[in-house]
This record gives structure tokens, C-alpha cells and sequence, in this order.
């Protein structure tokens, strides 16, 4: 279970229960993972640009190269998926 998922768990419950969300709100806002940009690089993530010799298991030392076609529907589709979350 996600956090975002347990946030939202405990909101619904204090809607149920006639609870002020204040009481089951967390005190931070949950922030969301970060998410790759759909085009960032196929190993590690990072954007083209500021891209240098990265370290990221398994592939080691790198330089940026493009993510398949399927790791970039991918990425769209979780960012459209936490848009899509609230
Ligand atoms: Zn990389």
C-alpha cells in the first residue's frame, strides 16, 4: 500500500466517521515519487541535458541514451496516472 493510498484510506474514513480532515491529514503534504521524465535516460532516468558520465547499477558508468518505446509509454503512463490520482 502506497502512501498516497493510506492517505487517501484515512480521508475517506474520516468522512464516514463526520471527522474534521485536520485530525487525519498528515502534517506534511505527501509528496509524490519522482517520476522519470518520458524521454530521460533509459538507465538512470536523467534528462538529456545535464546528463554527464552517470553511475547506476547494473549498467555502470554511462552516458545518456535513449529508452525504448516501452519504457516510454511506460513513464507516460504513471505520470498520467498520479495526475489522474486525486
Ligand atoms: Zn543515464
Amino acid at each position: 500500500m502506497q502512501r498516497t493510498d493510506i492517505a487517501r484510506a484515512l480521508l475517506a474514513a474520516a468522512r464516514t466517521a463526520a471527522l474534521p480532515e485536520e485530525l487525519v491529514r498528515p502534517p506534511v503534504p505527501v509528496r509524490p515519487a519522482r517520476l522519470p521524465n518520458p524521454n530521460g535516460c533509459r538507465w538512470c532516468g536523467l534528462d538529456a541535458y545535464g546528463h554527464m558520465t552517470e553511475w547506476k547499477p547494473p549498467i555502470g558508468w554511462h552516458r545518456w541514451e535513449p529508452p525504448t518505446s516501452a519504457q516510454r509509454k511506460a513513464r507516460m503512463l504513471a505520470r498520467r496516472a498520479r495526475r489522474t490520482a486525486y
